[in-house]
């Protein structure tokens, strides 16, 4: 069965048991400072399960993109080495949200293992939670009972707290679980060693490929649980795994899923899959890694240098270093796959196809970027190797090369073992752990638990339509670190404060408490469903009712800002092209910020044409059309691009101004005409494909113009005020080029006097022209005048002395023949000399020259020059 089938059939076959099919959300997450990418298909519902927002759909299923390379599922280690563990991959899940409970869930994946897909039951085991003394929690009976109305007593194997009690993080939903297993080994094998004894274990054939979660706790930040306000199934399947069960293979990189992949890397590196197992754990890490790298792009992520664009940027670069150790592979490669992919993936994942490009442009920069470190560093390793005495190498060196350089210290060990040395391993972990434990103190952040007040779960925005409100406070917490001290969060049960998202900033602004105090809101962010504002302390009386206000100022030219990007979106698509797509924006109060696909840098009259655009839509004073909570498809109708990132279940904000229809839940300007002028700052590549446009609106372009008018004042004063300054300038800088002409020419006579008196100077030692002398020109005078010398005198020994800005110099000319005849040399002449002026120097026999620190020894050279004839 192809693998599109098995994907087909799970989500049929959970629809006919009323289940809402939904597609997977974005793998990169925005609003959630506790994760960076979704790692289990639950993630994308938290709110549900955390009662913070109300349920639609009861009963959902879907297949989620995950990433398991951070945090407390981290599985990148693993991957390429073993075969059933991948970075990215889908997690195909059914869920209940306060519905159907332990009894559905387990006779329906049942029913779907043996029934729909026909796996052979004696293959399967299951796990039930044992219980947990520490946490109160007891045996898991319920779910026993129900797996023995199916499977046999001694295919139940009981689960400690670490397989069979989930949890997504240290804090947050949690519950008991139960894990259904499959042994696809041989009959032969069977055999010999019991499967049972072998689950979770870590064999690559006996491995889990469904954890049916019962979720009913709550993890609370002090570790205690407490119970949810209702029962929940969150089940996840891996689609790999399964794919690797009914396709009777042994591996998940066996199956179609990845196969497509592997022959391409086969092709594009000449190496063969299955034949080395060196080689074989490559092309496993590349199949996998191009995977996560191209639906992180997709979903927006950038590689890059902080957070998540980081571990994308840190991923690929697993990928670039295994290919260049074990394929050979010395130029970019990895892009090229980014076309099968699409291929394969595109007709369920249709970002991956819109995408294609950019995808393939960032990862074709990156590994040229990262190619280019890998040759850097081995040179470096090179010179680290010869000034190493002995077989081992320092640890500290090899962390520098590291940590400065980014080439990786596996790469070192190998390219030391290969050459017969070794690398202090104990020192380099010395020093990653003193870096570690630095960047880990700075970043420790305490999370109270959220003190509750008001238990309503949906927080009211307002502020589309009021900067002002008297709310309530509804839970607030305090959260300690040392970057930022002690701040508290508050939700309150309605607010017109923005919560940072879209690249818009979070609202500042304050809560007025008793006798006109107020307490500053320095920042307001959403946190999934919640709006938190941030506050440097916390209101005496907790239960009152407060007057909050936005500041209106710092809001009024964000809107502006977020305005005008809508409209600059529109201008590049106008100007460039229709290629010309969003890949990031921020919009702050003082600037706007604007990243977008394009190809070149833009020219002065594109930057130009894209400002004219921008003003003449501002001048035409266009008013703003919203619409709030209209289903994604009238939204595309009334022209807004589609954009992935979206989530299941949400509905949209369209904002128009006139032909600019985005999907946006930003703040806006009423009239265009309130953005009063648009200003572009800068324009640059910020990657392969990518390109950032800076930018000012209203005051700010003011306060711009006015600092560029008081400058030219200022030059206008220095000038004494011209009539035309453009041409007092240009007048000035013809007059200095006209001034410098005349200072070389000058000089030249000078140097043409000077060699006329010199001439008279020359006196004859042993038939040889003799002169030692100290001058006042520059070196390059000194040169032209030795050879001038030396061609109206023959038989010249010349010495010259000269000082510049504290440094003395010596020049040495002496005529060939002499060279020859009399075995001189200038060279040996300058650096026995050179002595005297505490430098050195060197050149050939004819002409050399020496430099030094002393000027005060030049007499003393010039006296001693004589000696060298004599
Ligand atoms: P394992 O012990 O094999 O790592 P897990 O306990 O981490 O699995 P869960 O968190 O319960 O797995 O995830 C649910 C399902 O997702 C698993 O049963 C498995 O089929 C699949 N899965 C988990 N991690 C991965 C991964 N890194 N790659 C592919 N599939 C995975
Ligand atoms: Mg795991």
């Amino acid at each position: 069965m192809k693998s599109q089938q098995i994907r087909k059939q799970f989500l049929d076959f959970f629809a006919s048991k009323k289940h809402t099919i939904v597609p997977s959300s974005p793998m990169v997450l925005k609003n959630d400072p506790t994760l960076m990418f979704t790692n289990a298909g639950m993630v994308p519902f938290k709110e549900y399960f955390l009662g913070q927002k109300t349920v639609v759909d009861k009963r959902i299923a879907d297949t989620q993109k995950c990433l398991r390379v951070s945090g407390k599922h981290n599985d990148l280690e693993e991957v390429g080495k073993d075969t059933y563990h991948h970075t990215m991959f889908e997690m195909l899940g059914n869920w209940s949200f306060g519905d159907y409970f332990k009894k559905e869930a387990i006779a329906w994946a049942w029913e779907l293992l043996t029934e729909v897909y026909k796996i052979d039951k004696d293959c399967l085991y299951v796990t039930v939670f044992e219980g947990a003394e520490d946490d109160n929690l007891a045996y898991d009976q319920e779910a026993f009972d129900f797996w023995k109305q199916y499977i046999d007593e001694d295919r139940i194997i009981n689960g400690n707290k670490k397989d069979n009690f989930w949890e997504m993080g240290s804090q947050g939903p949690c519950g008991p679980c139960s894990e259904i297993h499959v042994d696809i080994r041989s009959a032969e094998e069977k055999a010999k060693v019991a499967g049972k004894s072998l689950v979770n274990q870590d064999h690559p054939q006996v491995v889990e490929i469904w954890n049916l979660v019962f979720m009913e706790f709550n993890r609370k930040a002090d570790g205690s649980l407490e119970k949810l306000p209702a029962q929940h199934v969150d089940t996840g399947m891996g689609f790999e795994r399964l794919c690797m069960v009914l396709q009777n293979k042994q591996s998940n990189y066996d199956t179609d899923v990845f196969t497509p992949l592997i022959r391409e890397i086969e092709t594009i590196t000449d190496n063969e899959y299955g034949t080395n197992e060196k080689i074989d754990i490559a092309i496993r890490v590349i199949a996998d890694h191009v995977r996560a790298v191209a639906f992180a792009i997709a979903d927006g992520q950038l590689p890059s240098n902080t957070g998540a664009g980081y571990v994308i940027r840190r991923i690929l670069r697993r990928a670039i270093r295994y290919g260049f150790t074990f394929l050979n592979t010395k130029e970019p490669f990895i892009y090229k796959l980014v076309t099968t992919l699409s291929k394969q993936m595109g007709e369920n994942f249709s970002e991956l196809k819109a995408q294609k490009q950019l995808i393939t442009n960032v990862i074709k920069e990156e590994e040229n970027s990262f190619l280019r470190t890998l040759d850097q560093g081995l040179v470096l390793l090179d010179g680290i190797i010869k000034n190493t005495h002995g077989k081992e190498v320092s640890g500290k060196k090899a962390f520098e090369l590291f940590d400065t350089y980014g080439f990786p210290i596996d790469l070192t060990a190998l390219i030391l073992s290969e050459k017969g040395m070794t690398l202090n391993e104990e020192e380099f972990s010395t020093e990653l752990e003193k870096q570690k434990s630095r960047s880990r103190a700075a970043a420790v952040v305490e999370t109270d638990d959220w003190v509750i007040l008001d238990d309503d779960p949906e927080e009211e925005f307002i502020g589309y339509d009021t900067l002002e409100a008297k709310v309530k406070i509804t839970r607030y917490r305090k959260v300690s670190s040392k970057k930022e001290g002690n701040l508290y969060q508050l939700v309150f049960n309605m607010t017109p404060f923005y919560p940072e998202g879209g690249g818009q900033v979070g609202d500042k602004g304050y809560i007025e408490v008793s006798n006109g105090n107020v307490i500053y809101i320095v920042d307001t962010k959403k946190e999934n469903n919640l709006i938190i504002h941030f506050a440097k302390s916390l209101p005496k009386d907790t239960s009152q009712i407060l007057k909050v206000a936005v500041d209106e100022k710092q809001r009024f030219r964000t809107a502006c800002n977020h305005s005008a990007t809508h409209l600059l979106h529109q201008a590049l698509r106008e100007v460039l092209g229709e290629h010309v797509e969003q890949k990031g924006s921020a919009v702050h109060s003082k600037n706007l910020r604007f990243d977008f696909s394009h190809f070149a840098k833009l020219t002065v009259d594109e930057l130009r044409d894209v400002e004219d655009f921008v003003n003449a839509r501002i001048d035409s004073k266009i008013p703003l059309k919203e619409f709030r909570n209209i289903p994604m498809e009238t939204a595309k109708e009334k022209g807004a691009m589609a954009l992935f990132g979206e989530k299941y279940g949400d509905t949209v904000r369209a904002i128009q101004f006139g032909q600019s229809v985005e999907l946006c839940g930003g703040t806006h300007v009423q009239n265009t005409s309130d953005i009063w002028h648009f200003k572009i700052t800068s324009e640059s590549a910020i990657a392969a494909g990518v390109r950032r446009i800076e930018a000012i609106t209203s005051d700010a372009t003011k306060d711009f113009y006015f600092e560029n008018n008081r400058a030219f004042f200022e030059i206008k004063d220095i000038l004494k005020n011209p009539k035309n300054p453009l041409k007092a300038i240009l007048d000035l800088q013809e007059e200095n080029t006209v001034l410098k002409k005349q200072i070389e020419t000058l000089l030249k006579d000078k140097a043409k006097n000077l060699k006329s008196d010199l001439i008279q100077e020359v006196k004859p030692i042993n038939g040889i022209n003799f002169l030692a002398k100290k001058l006042d020109l520059d070196q390059n005078n000194v040169k032209d005048l030795a050879f001038d010398l030396g061609n109206a005198t023959d038989n010249l020994f010349l010495v010259v002395g000269t000082e510049k800005d504290g440094k003395a110099f010596l020049t040495c000319f002496i005529s060939k023949n002499l060279v020859e005849e009399k075995q001189l040399n200038a060279g040996l002449v300058v650096r026995e000399l050179g002595k005297l002026i505490q430098g050195g120097g060197g050149g050939q026999p004819f002409y050399a020259t020496a430099g030094g620190k002393n000027p005060a020894g030049i007499e003393n050279a010039l006296k001693e020059a004589e000696k060298f004839i004599l």
